[in-house]
């Protein structure tokens, strides 16, 4: 079986040799309210020695709000805020990188990320560039991280990317945008408290949930489904189907979503995403749209496709009182949609596992320039 994930299109040099992949998992996760006080008691013992610090790269949103106090800095820890308007790139990795090597004579104890699938995912990357010689954009692809990172805890913020468990950090390189793919890049320590979600406003919540849903449906009707991603991905959709369908308190949503995102990623590990995933890069890389709303914008025309799929997101949206913006499409170029196109033509894991070996008979440009025309 061949396992890839995101924007990753090349072939992984260990799926090659091995029958079935290995995947290392999250070894330590707290869930609940308020679990994020115990972090304090979580690091302490991580603690090398007062001159290596813990650095926390913070989503800026949280910047002179409560959370930032609640943070347990000693000794020369260090907060660094970071803006999550545009997706992680590889020279942004680098940046901090070298800023933190600057700065301290010692190794940090860790790194812990704060905030959405964006700051997760350099902090993971921040981590593993720490003790790797090179850049980020040197570790794009499979498997070519060398030594173990430095110890890394993820704190999501918002919920349904599933980055808080899986195997990537997905950045944007000067050539390409790719995953680091790697055993080292699956954080050490994950704390899932669900309060941290409270202040995300109502379009977010429901973009980065469809994350989550929309890799449930893509898992389910791909492929290259076998029992393990089936397991967790039934299990997300449900929890998805809860949150946004029926009429939970606003606390039990936000524990059921969080939990939906690490079942839904943990569904992906061993199988892949489909046909909105593959779209959704081509408006990215064009157009910097973000993940959680190109999304939604393709998956919305995608009935032929996930035919239920797409008539239970409608509800979702309904419900949600969600207005998807339209017309994104209109101005583009002849030369605008070739390179959507290409990109999306060139996820070809993606393509295999939502319609199998032949899917090159019923893709075709023409088939997704009629697609991408209609968002
Ligand atoms: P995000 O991190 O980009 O954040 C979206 C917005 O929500 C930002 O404006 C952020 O400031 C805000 N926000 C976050 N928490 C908040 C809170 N508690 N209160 C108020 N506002 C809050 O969103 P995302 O959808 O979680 O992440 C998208 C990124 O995740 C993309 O870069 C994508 O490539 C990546 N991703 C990674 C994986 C993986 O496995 N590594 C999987 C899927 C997506
Ligand atoms: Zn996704």
């Amino acid at each position: 079986m061949q396992i890839k994930r995101g924007m990753e299109i090349k072939e992984s040099p260990i799926a090659k040799t091995e029958t079935y992949r290995n995947f290392p998992m999250v070894p330590r996760v707290v869930f609940g309210k308020n679990s994020f006080d115990q972090l304090g008691g979580i690091l302490m013992p991580k603690r090398k020695h007062s001159d290596a610090p813990f650095i926390f790269l913070v989503d800026d949103v949280f910047e002179g709000k409560e959370l930032a106090n609640r943070i347990p800095l000693m000794f020369n820890d260090k907060i660094i805020f970071i803006s999550a308007d545009e997706e992680p790139k590889t020279s942004q990795v680098d940046t901090l990188v070298n800023r933190i090597l600057t700065e301290y004579k010692d190794l940090p104890s860790g790194i812990v990320g704060i905030g959405g699938g964006t700051l997760l995912d350099l902090s993971k990357a921040v981590a593993v560039v720490l003790t790797n010689k090179g850049g980020a954009a040197d570790f794009q692809g499979w498997d070519l991280v060398q030594k173990a990172a430095i110890y890394h805890v993820g704190i999501p913020t918002i919920s349904g990317t599933g980055a808080e468990v899986s195997r990537t950090t997905v950045l944007l390189g000067p050539e390409r945008k790719l995953g680091i793919n790697s055993d080292f890049t699956t954080f050490d320590q994950v704390v899932l408290d669900p309060n941290l979600t409270k202040g995300v406003s109502k379009e977010q919540w429901f973009y980065t949930g469809m994350d989550c849903y929309i890799h449930c449906i893509e898992s389910l009707n791909g492929t290259y489904l076998n029992a393990f991603s089936q397991s967790y991905g039934e299990k997300a959709l449900e929890l998805c189907k809860e949150v946004f369908l029926e009429d939970l308190c606003p606390s039990e949503s936000r524990d059921k979503l969080m939990m939906a995102s690490w079942h839904g990623g943990m569904s992906i590990a061993y199988s892949q995403v489909g046909v909105a995933h593959a779209l959704s890069y081509g408006l990215s890389y064009l157009l910097g749209i973000k993940h959680g709303i190109g999304n939604c914008l393709v998956f919305q025309h995608l009935t032929e496709f996930y035919p239920e799929g797409v008539e239970l997101f409608n509800k979702m949206k309904e419900r949600q009182g969600i207005e998807l913006p339209n017309g994104i499409c209109a101005n583009l170029t002849e030369s605008d949609f070739d390179t959507m196109i290409s990109i999306a033509m060139g996820m070809e894991p993606l393509w295999e596992n939502a319609l199998g070996k032949n899917w090159r008979d019923s893709i075709t440009p023409e088939k997704l320039r009629s697609i991408y025309e209609k968002i």
